[in-house]
C-alpha cells in the first residue's frame, strides 16, 4: 500500500469529486493521503476533510505564493496544530520563481513556520523553488527543526538534496520523476537513501505518466512509486513499504 504525502483535495479541481477519489485510492492500493494547507482562510476545509475521513490527514500553514492572504503568527499556527489530525506545519518555504521584488516578507513568513514547528514539535512541509540557498540558510539560522520535515516535490540538484538530508530532512518525489527529461529528479530519486524518501502527487497538479497533462489525484502516487522502484532497481512493494513507514515515523502517526 502507498501513501500520498502531499495533495490538495480541498482545491476546486478535486473537492467536488471526493467519494470517487477515495474509491480510486483504494483501487490503486493508496491507503492514506496528507491534505496540505496553503492559506488560513481555507484551512477549515482542509481540516474538515481530515476529520471526516480516517484515511486523510492535514497540515496547517501558509504557502509562499500567497502574498495577499492572512499572515500567520507562531501562536496561531501552534494552536491550530494541536488538533490530533493536524500532523505537520506547512506548506511553507520560499519561491523566487513565481514571485519577485523584495521578498523579505516570504522569508519572515517562513521563519514564523519554523518557529511554530519547533514550538509544537511537528515536522515542516517545505516548498522551495529557485531559492534553495536561502531556504537552507534560514533553517540553519534557526537551528533546524527537531521533528524534521520534508522538502516536497523535490526538483533541486543532488548538492541541495545532500544539504537537506544533512539537516535531517526527508525528500518527497512527485510525478515529475516519471517525465522523460527529468534527469536531475531521477538522479535524486536514485541516490536518496530509502529511509529518507517520501512520495507524493501534489494533486491536482503534476500528474505522472501515463496521465501527464491531465488532472492529478492521490491514486496516481502509485505511478511515482513504480518509477522510483525502476530507478532504484528494487520491487515496487519495497518502495511502497519504506515510503509508508517513513510517512508514519516522520508525521508521528501510530501505524494504521
Ligand atoms: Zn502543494
Amino acid at each position: 500500500m502507498y501513501v500520498d504525502s502531499h495533495c490538495h483535495l480541498d482545491f476546486p479541481e478535486l473537492a467536488g469529486d471526493l467519494p470517487a477519489l477515495l474509491c480510486r485510492m483504494a483501487e490503486h492500493g493508496v491507503s492514506h493521503a496528507l491534505c496540505i494547507s496553503v492559506e488560513l482562510p481555507e484551512f477549515p476545509k482542509v481540516l474538515a476533510l481530515a476529520e471526516a475521513h480516517a484515511e486523510l490527514y492535514a497540515t496547517v500553514g501558509v504557502h509562499p505564493d500567497y502574498p495577499e492572504t492572512t499572515e500567520p503568527t507562531v501562536q496561531h499556527l501552534v494552536r491550530l496544530a494541536t488538533h490530533p489530525k493536524v500532523v505537520g506545519i506547512g506548506e511553507t518555504g520560499l519561491d523566487y520563481y513565481r514571485l519577485s521584488g523584495d521578498l523579505e516578507w516570504q522569508r519572515e513568513r517562513f521563519r514564523v513556520h519554523v518557529q511554530a514547528a519547533q514550538a509544537c514539535g511537528k515536522p515542516l512541509v517545505i516548498h522551495t523553488r529557485n531559492a534553495a540557498g536561502d531556504t537552507l540558510a534560514i533553517l540553519r539560522e534557526l537551528g533546524g527543526n527537531p521533528a524534521g520535515g520534508v522538502f516536497h516535490c523535490f526538483t533541486e540538484d543532488w548538492a541541495t538534496a545532500s544539504a537537506a538530508l544533512e539537516l535531517g530532512f526527508h525528500l518527497s518525489i512527485s510525478g515529475i520523476v516519471t517525465f522523460k527529461n527529468a534527469t536531475v529528479v531521477k538522479e535524486v530519486a536514485r541516490r536518496c537513501p530509502l529511509d529518507r524518501l517520501l512520495i507524493e502527487t501534489d494533486a491536482p497538479y503534476l500528474a505522472p505518466v501515463p496521465h501527464r497533462g491531465k488532472r492529478n489525484e492521490p491514486a496516481f502516487v502509485r505511478f511515482v512509486g513504480e518509477e522510483i522502484a525502476r530507478l532504484k532497481e528494487v520491487p515496487p512493494e519495497v518502495i511502497a513499504a519504506v515510503t509508508r513507514e517513513n510517512f508514519w515515523r516522520l508525521f508521528g502517526i501510530a501505524r494504521a
